[in-house]
């Protein structure tokens, strides 16, 4: 089968990087980059990071639209989207780098790791309070690809781990309370001593992170946000530490990336910022995830990780 014109279009990030890895999967493939186009008659294909609004849909000929992460939430912000094929990469590597990142996040914080870090910085050998895992409950809201492998090893340390989900699970993970629905959320806050988002950015989920799901996780309680900067609303959160309802924060994902110099993120005692570093799938990944999505679509079979529009994941 010859190889499709690719097209790798985004309007915040430089695609070429992506490049190589097309040209090694498949020798002579046509592979263009967002500013040099050319004729777009001929992109069967569009690999996508935060494409600008109306691009895919100068596209007759798509097929597949393609986004290099878990979300998609980047692509169906166009609102002029063709009605084509959307998927989200699915990555073991990505499950287990997310995977560490979360339960680093929960120890480092659980363990007082700041602490250490600071006493260890001057020379001092104190402890703080010990706290078992068996005594500390995780909430993992979001309980996909990303969320259940996540939950899977926090069980498997001793954490005690809850999750919640949009609908119920036909298969619920042994040693994790499931919780779902807006008629769930309640109880499943209520014994969150981390709060660890893992949703997708969807319409239902924005703003997600805020006041109102704040005042009820309890006293002391941190908050993990691997999702998206938009599921947080900065304010609040500046507030609920500020009362000291909440304990600390640590942010992977923020609503402007890179975050500016003068946020008050950055200086805040409270707050842990990393720069969207807490997963990634390699090029080579994303180039035969994507081919082979290409041939699925071709053949009329359903391509991996294809999203469902109407919920928006
Ligand atoms: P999935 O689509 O596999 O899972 C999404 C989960 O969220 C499902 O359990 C779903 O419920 C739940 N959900 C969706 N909407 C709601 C809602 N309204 N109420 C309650 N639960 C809801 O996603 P992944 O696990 O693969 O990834 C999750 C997100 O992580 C991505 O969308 C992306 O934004 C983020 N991410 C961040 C990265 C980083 O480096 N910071 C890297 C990779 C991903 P149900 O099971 O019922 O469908």
């Amino acid at each position: 089968m010859k190889p499709p014109c690719v097209a790798l279009v985004s309007g915040v990030i430089d695609m070429r990087f992506l490049m190589p890895a097309f040209e090694t999967i498949a020798p002579g493939i046509d592979v263009r980059i967002t500013d040099v186009l050319g004729e777009r008659d001929k992109i069967e294909l569009a690999v996508c990071w935060a494409p600008p609004q109306g691009l895919l849909a100068s596209m007759p000929n798509l097929r597949l639209i393609q986004s290099i992460g878990a979300g998609v939430d980047h692509i169906l912000k166009d609102s002029t989207l063709p009605p084509k094929p959307v998927c989200r990469i699915v990555d073991p590597d990505m499950t287990a780098g997310m995977t560490a990142y979360v339960c680093w996040a929960v120890i480092n914080r659980q363990r007082r790791f700041p602490a250490y870090c600071a006493h260890s910085a001057a020379g001092v050998w104190q402890e703080e309070a010990i706290e078992s895992p068996s005594g500390h409950c995780v909430g993992i809201a979001g309980l996909g690809r990303l969320g259940t492998a996540v939950a899977r090893a926090l069980v498997a340390i001793g954490y005690r781990v809850q999750g919640w989900s949009r609908q119920p699970k036909t298969d619920p993970l042994p040693g994790v309370t499931h919780f779902h629905g807006k008629a769930g959320l309640e109880d499943f806050l209520a014994r969150t001593d981390t709060l660890v988002c893992l949703l997708p950015l969807t319409e239902e989920t924005t703003g997600f992170l805020g006041r109102e799901t704040f005042r009820q996780l309890p006293p002391g309680a941190h908050v993990i946000n691997v999702g998206r900067g938009a599921h947080l609303v900065e304010r609040d959160l500046l507030d609920a530490l500020a009362s000291g309802h909440l304990s600390g924060a640590t942010l992977d994902t923020t609503a402007v990336e890179p975050l500016p110099q003068t946020h008050p993120f950055w200086r805040h005692q409270q707050i842990l910022v990393t720069p969207h570093i807490a997963s990634r799938t390699s090029p080579a990944t994303i180039a035969r995830q994507t081919l082979d999505n290409y041939r699925h679509v071709c053949a009329g079979r359903i391509p991996s990780g294809q999203i469902d529009p109407r919920h928006g994941y």
